[in-house]
């Protein structure tokens, strides 16, 4: 009688759409064929393929730039070639900016150019260049600290050095005093903003764009950061002690608003194809790469993923979502927009994570999902040991970059952390092309990506989506 009680309750919340409490389990049959993907994925170069096409045939895709259309073209042209069942795009506004050239020279004491890349939504400055003395500060910390007057009229230096790491902690504070040391300079009254590269490279005159926190044109200061060889020059110009003058040349800035689109394909479910396990990368690259590291093997990851479902006898249970995001790089536009759409339904969201960390292998697992669901991650985790996955019951799993707005709405999501040592030598750089990649490591990616998401749609029971679900976890790594 009680069991009969809570088999209705249960049933009645699912067809309410509200999470269920019942315990997820995954049917072995499902194990069985998840292991067969991973193994056949190991042996699939679909991925590797699908990055060149997009790297080669397009290459670089400033958000909104003149490969944006192109960009969203190749993804629904490449969706259909992969024989998935249906692909749409959904619009997305955003501020249109512009690159357009850059320049920097020391003028004092010792005469001579520097290299750097203006970030975005810089400002420019004034035609024929901005000149002033460079104020210097080690960390974001000195910087919050500093009396305004000792800025006002300066050009703000942060020296911070990014450190390398397996896991890419070090960016946390890097594209932190990218963003937040560029606004603080603003109202602290600087009349432009300088950074050391987020990157972890040194034997390259190559600097790492991103970009600011600026929002507000209005509010924005020329902004741009050095390569690391020329940080490492600006600063022992500095340690003589004298004054140190800079002329900024950047011709940039925001030039109005762009509508571009999330473009998105889909293994229909056969089941249930209005609930979705939700994958993707982001379209969208830095200009002065070719966007393959970021984030072409993320888009090609979970296209590869969903193709390997689709060549199964039979369709899956539940609807593969592959989704390309608009935007991403200058602030989660395509995330934002994909998530304020989808809010209401998301329930029907079974489990998501995007891929954007380069082509590394994924070595950790960790998942945001409903006590009565951590069984099944368990299997999951089973399948994916083997291609060295290990399991962090502990950690929260955050869902990516753009689809932790979906996380933040309720979607019970996983991270599949890549290893990410050498990512930020070439993360935002002339330097992020294709050969960077290697095919075997991407395509243990495809792997993991393949096999989580079969199992997760034929899981009998859901992960916990609903609205609000895992507030307690903010909104991702
Ligand atoms: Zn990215």
């Amino acid at each position: 009688m009680r069991r009969l009680t809570l088999t209705l309750l249960a049933a009645s919340l699912l067809a309410s759409g509200i999470a269920s409490a019942a315990t997820t389990t995954i049917p072995a049959t499902a194990v069985k064929t998840a292991e067969l993907l991973r193994d056949k994925a190991l042996h699939d170069d679909t991925a590797y393929k699908v990055t060149a096409s997009l790297t080669t045939e397009v290459g670089a895709r400033l958000a909104g730039g003149p490969n944006d259309q192109r960009a969203r073209d190749w993804a629904v042209a490449k969706f259909k070639e992969l024989g998935y069942d249906k692909v749409y795009t959904e619009a997305v506004t955003y501020p249109l900016w512009e690159r357009r050239s850059e320049h920097a020279a020391i003028v004092a004491p010792f005469p001579q150019p520097l290299t750097l890349t203006a970030l975005g939504y810089s400002a420019g400055t004034p035609k024929g260049g901005l000149t002033a003395e460079v104020v210097k500060f080690d960390t974001l910390e000195a910087l919050k600290a500093a009396d305004p007057a000792s800025i006002k009229g300066k050009i703000v230096y942060v020296g911070y050095r990014m450190e390398r790491a397996k896991d890419g902690h070090g960016y946390g504070m890097g594209s932190a005093v990218r963003t937040m040391g560029a606004v603080i300079a603003q109202a602290k009254g600087a009349a432009a903003y300088l950074l050391r590269s987020a990157g972890t490279d040194a034997h390259q005159r190559a600097a790492h764009t991103g970009v600011t926190g600026f929002r507000d044109p209005a509010k924005a200061i020329p902004a741009a950061a050095l390569t690391n060889p020329d940080a490492d020059q600006l600063e022992r110009v500095l340690a003589y002690g004298k004054p140190v003058t800079l002329k900024l040349d950047l011709d940039c800035g925001v030039v109005g608003e762009y509508t571009g689109a999330n473009v998105i394909g889909e293994i229909t479910g056969r089941k249930h194809p209005d609930q979705v396990v939700a994958i993707g990368g982001h379209l969208d690259s830095w200009d002065p790469g070719t966007g393959a590291i970021d984030d072409g093997a993320g888009v090609a990851i979970a296209m590869a993923a969903g193709k390997l479902i689709r060549d199964l006898p039979q369709r899956p249970d539940r609807t593969i979502r592959v989704i390309a995001f608009a935007n991403e790089e200058m602030g989660l536009w395509g995330g934002r927009a994909y998530a304020e759409k989808h809010a209401a339904d998301v329930a029907k969201f079974q489990l998501g994570t995007e891929s954007d960390f380069g082509a590394g292998r994924i070595w950790r697992m960790s998942a945001s999902v409903k006590p009565e669901a951590r069984g099944a991650i368990g299997q999951i985790a089973r399948v994916l040991e083997p291609v060295g996955v290990a399991y962090d019951a502990g950690k929260p799993g955050g869902g990516g970059s753009d689809l932790s707005q979906m996380h933040a709405k309720g979607m019970a999501a996983l991270s599949l952390t890549q290893d990410g040592t050498k990512y930020f030598d070439w993360h935002h750089t002339p330097n992020d092309t294709l050969d960077k990649i290697d095919p075997a490591e991407l395509a243990q990616n495809v792997a993991v990506y393949a096999a989580f998401s079969y199992m997760a749609a034929q899981a009998n029971g859901d992960f916990g989506s609903a609205p609000g679900a895992f507030a307690k976890d903010g909104a991702g790594e």
